[in-house]
């Protein structure tokens, strides 16, 4: 038990619930060390949404509220860490969900799924994928033709570089959630959202409610200024520090 009163009890707590993931077959054990990465840069960015961050999840918001097709993409950490803000954040955007997984196994999957479900999320897509992402070797680009095949936008969060791209490749709108500014999958989604999952979905959720020219949000945003401003953030920030 961590007590709550523990100055890190937060960011323990997520440990937590990776660690319990890895034990139940729900997270990759490579997903313990994407998230000491994604630890790390939140070290740097204080543990909190930064402005650009902020404004990025404005962009999402306009790309979600604009979709035809939405599909917010989880893998295990995220399920383990943001399930029921997934699926509010669904609800909100008529966005279905789709397990999909680097590290693809049907029973990790159907485990995700019943996951999910458990959580209170209803037709998860995930399960007999019948599309493939083209340009990915086998495992790594099946999903499913209902799913992000057929988006004309989708949410990955921690998504890997190459798989960013391909869907990038097949002309959708990518947003996705990355503490690390400088990862290929920073570098190439659409929108990126500079914050963790966990504090990010929420803030995405709140902007939907709020009154913007999504049309006008969506001509404007530069994603790349965006990351710079991340960037010069943490730069700031880490030269003024005082210990
Ligand atoms: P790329 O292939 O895009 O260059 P990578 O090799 O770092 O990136 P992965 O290890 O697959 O890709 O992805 C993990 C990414 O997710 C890391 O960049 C990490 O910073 C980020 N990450 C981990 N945990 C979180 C979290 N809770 N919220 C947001 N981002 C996270």
């Amino acid at each position: 038990m961590i007590p709550k009163s523990h100055p890190r009890y937060e960011s323990l707590m997520m440990r937590e619930k990776i660690s319990e993931g890895v034990k139940k077959g729900l997270v990759h054990e490579t997903g313990m060390i994407a998230h000491g990465r994604g630890e790390a840069f939140d070290y740097l960015l204080g543990e909190k949404t930064i402005p650009p961050a902020d404004n990025a999840a404005v962009a999402a918001a306009a790309y979600l509220r604009k979709a035809k097709n939405a599909v917010i993409s989880v893998n295990g950490n995220v399920a383990v860490l943001s399930a029921r803000e997934c699926i509010e954040l669904a609800e909100a955007a008529n966005a279905k969900i789709e397990v999909n997984l680097f590290h693809r196994t049907e029973g990790r999957v159907k485990k995700l799924v019943e996951f999910m479900e458990n959580k209170g999320g209803s037709n998860i897509l995930g399960m007999g994928a019948d599309a493939r992402i083209p340009g990915l070797e086998h495992d790594r680009g099946k999903c499913s033709a209902e799913g992000i095949y057929s988006a004309d936008v989708v949410l990955v969060p921690l998504e890997d570089g190459d798989r960013c791209e391909a869907l990038k490749k097949m002309g959708k709108k990518v947003i996705t959630i990355d503490l690390n500014p400088l990862s290929r999958t920073a570098r190439t989604a659409d929108v990126t959202i500079v914050d963790n999952v966990v504090r990010a979905i929420p803030n995405i959720m709140d902007k939907m409610k709020e009154e913007h020219d999504w049309d006008e949000i969506m001509k404007n945003w530069d994603n790349k200024k965006c990351l710079q401003e991340c960037m010069a953030h943490i730069t700031r920030r880490l030269s003024s520090y005082e210990f």
